[in-house]
């Protein structure tokens, strides 16, 4: 019988070090080999060289070290880079670096695909296929990370789970991926410049709300009225959005954080004075602010970006009652990395 070897990177630093121990070895040398794999980025166990020959070749028989590749690189006129990132098993995610003048930011993937079925978003006809691994997002990160550094001289500043996926419908790995993102030991980044951004899956938000996450949340909302959103996020049926502003309202009071929610002004859909009130009601129940974004069509014409008037009223109106609005530009369409583009069309 072939033994399959052991993912080395689901074991946490403790269970490293419980593993020497076990084998009769001291303990640190798990604390080396998790720095190795998170602090160092080795990829083969031959590079560890501050391990014995023969404690690297028995690391060797028993584990592996699964590590994304990044299949296919395209760079956008605006400077934005779309990743097409093969998994251990073949699968393909894509991830996205956007620089501007004063950040350079990271979106990832957090499943291969999408259970929910929002129908402006290229990924949802994609059907979920998987959750990624907690190192499979991390070392999204990694690559970008390079990548920001190579091409636009600057580490990354700010990470948004805003690629593939719902990240609340694997928030565990999210969080661990998170845990490691912003460990000083690893890329120590502050969780203060990650945002996670959910369709919004009220049982979830409660949850992150208990765990006192500190990172920021981001809320798609695009509409706050409940027949217009489940006819353009249907899974909004099962939860509507009363449940979404009751947890909303539980978040804010555990954690203090504002919220940010994402919105599209579509013609003929969410355009008229009564979705503006609506939206307005919903922001006055909890801090937060609207990010009004750009419309990325996805070729089927039944979605398309309102008229620059319909923009410039829900702004007035939201300023008028004092709710900060940000219109927010897409970047690296000519590659389709803009927002619900990714869809990997190679795969
Ligand atoms: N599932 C998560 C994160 C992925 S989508 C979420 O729903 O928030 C990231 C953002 O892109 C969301 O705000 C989503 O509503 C938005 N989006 C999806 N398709 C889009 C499109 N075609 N054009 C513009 N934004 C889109």
């Amino acid at each position: 019988m072939i033994k399959t070897k052991k993912d080395i990177r689901a074991l946490t630093r403790d269970e490293l070090r419980d593993y020497f121990v076990a084998q009769g070895e001291k303990a640190f040398r798990g604390n080396q080999v998790y720095e190795w794999l998170w602090n160092k980025g080795a990829h083969v166990f031959e590079d560890m060289t501050n391990l014995s020959k023969e404690t690297r070749t028995f690391l060797d028989e028993h584990f592996v070290i699964n590590h994304i590749k990044v299949d296919q690189m395209q760079r956008s006129t605006d400077g934005t880079i779309k990743n097409a990132v093969k998994l251990h098993d073949g699968l393909i995610v894509e991830s996205v670096l956007i620089p501007t003048s004063s950040r350079t930011t990271a979106c990832v993937s957090s499943q291969v695909g999408c259970s929910l079925n929002c129908k402006f978003c290229a990924t949802a006809r994609l059907k979920r296929m998987r959750n990624l691994n907690p190192d499979e997002i991390f070392d999204q990160v990694v690559a970008i990370d390079q990548q920001s550094r190579l091409y636009h001289n600057r580490p990354l500043s700010n990470i948004v789970f805003m690629g593939m996926g719902e990240p609340l419908m694997n928030y565990n790995n999210v969080v661990k991926s998170i845990e490691k993102i912003t460990d000083p030991e690893g890329l120590g980044m502050s969780p203060r410049r990650i945002t996670v951004s959910t369709s919004g899956v009220p049982k979830i938000i409660k949850k992150m709300a208990d765990d006192e996450v500190k990172f920021n949340l981001a809320v798609s909302l695009h509409s706050a009225l409940d027949d217009v959103r489940t006819d353009i996020m249907p899974f909004n049926e099962q939860m509507p959005l009363q449940e979404l502003k009751d947890a909303l309202q539980y978040w804010y009071i555990k954690t203090k954080k504002r919220i940010t929610y994402e919105y599209v002004v579509w013609r003929g859909i969410n355009d008229q004075d009564k979705d503006i009130e609506a939206l307005i009601d919903f922001c006055l129940a909890v801090p937060s602010k609207v990010n009004l974004i750009e419309y990325n069509p996805i070729d089927d014409g039944q979605f398309q970006q309102a008229d620059p008037e319909a923009i410039n009223r829900y702004v007035a109106k939201l300023e008028d009652r004092g709710i900060t609005v940000t219109v927010r530009r897409s970047r690296g369409k000519d590659i389709d990395a803009a927002c619900g583009q990714l869809a990997n069309k190679e795969a």
